[in-house]
């Protein structure tokens, strides 16, 4: 049977990164790790459900749920904007803006206003 995993590169740093077929660009364990919100502060990606579902957290806030990155899934690694969100078969996965799936899905649409203006944008 083919292995699900492919070898790439890291989307930050360029060291190989493991990672599974259907994610094939995303930052490696080493940058996922120095992944902050737009203030600059630490987060950590959790799933709250046995369901799955993602939620951000502050490293140095008691894990405080951080409802923007929540929300947005937008977080930033050495000042370039990235997209987290829970993986398919668990755990978090961070990738290209480019590559996230339709941001507004989780907002219902009287609350699509809040999303970051460079998430609504058309993709190519
Ligand atoms: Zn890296």
């Amino acid at each position: 049977m083919a292995s699900p995993f492919i070898t790439s590169q890291c989307i930050i740093c360029g060291v190989g990164a493991r990672t599974m077929e259907r994610y094939p660009r995303i930052a490696c364990r080493a940058c996922h790790r120095r992944a902050v919100n737009a203030a600059g502060e630490r987060i950590r990606f959790y799933t709250p459900y046995i369901a799955g579902g993602f939620e951000a957290r502050l490293v140095d806030e008691a894990q405080t749920l951080d409802d923007e990155v929540t929300r947005t899934n937008l977080v930033y690694i050495d000042g370039q904007a990235v997209f987290a969100d829970e993986a398919r078969f668990g755990g978090s996965v961070i990738q290209p803006l480019e590559d996230r799936p339709d941001p507004a899905r989780k907002l219902p649409p009287e609350r699509q206003h809040e999303l970051p203006p460079d998430l609504l944008r058309e993709l190519p």
